[in-house]
């Protein structure tokens, strides 16, 4: 009755199990430098995320950030002040042609009147 009971520590095990599981990584919270093996992409000890975490700016690269500021204020303020140069200087022209028009205009009108 017993006889095709599978022998114990039978030879046909699944020898699949192990590609698919891989152990979880182990992750340093920046946030709380608590070490945790987890799959996940939060901290399993005080909840954040392990891919929001971001390292400090260099100093390096604020300065260059800062020097790039600079240079494009100076440009830019170089630019207002020629626009505002050039602008004035239109505006006056535009005044002295004016005047001149209305200045031929009345000596016209004076001529005209003489005739
Ligand atoms: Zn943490």
């Amino acid at each position: 009755m017993f006889d095709n009971v599978a022998p114990h520590g039978a030879e046909q095990q699944p020898a699949q199990v192990d590609e698919a599981q891989e152990p979880p990584p182990v992750r340093v919270c920046r946030t709380c430098s608590v070490q945790s093996q987890t799959v996940g992409d939060f901290c399993p000890h005080c909840g954040k995320s392990y891919l929001h975490a971001r390292r400090m700016p260099s100093r390096r690269a604020l300065t260059i950030a800062g020097v790039a500021l600079l240079l494009v204020a100076g440009a830019v303020t170089g630019i207002a002040v020629k626009v505002s140069h050039d602008r004035s200087e239109e505006r006056a022209a535009a005044v002295a042609d004016k005047r001149d028009a209305e200045a031929a205009a009345a000596q016209k009108e004076a001529e005209a009147r003489e005739h």
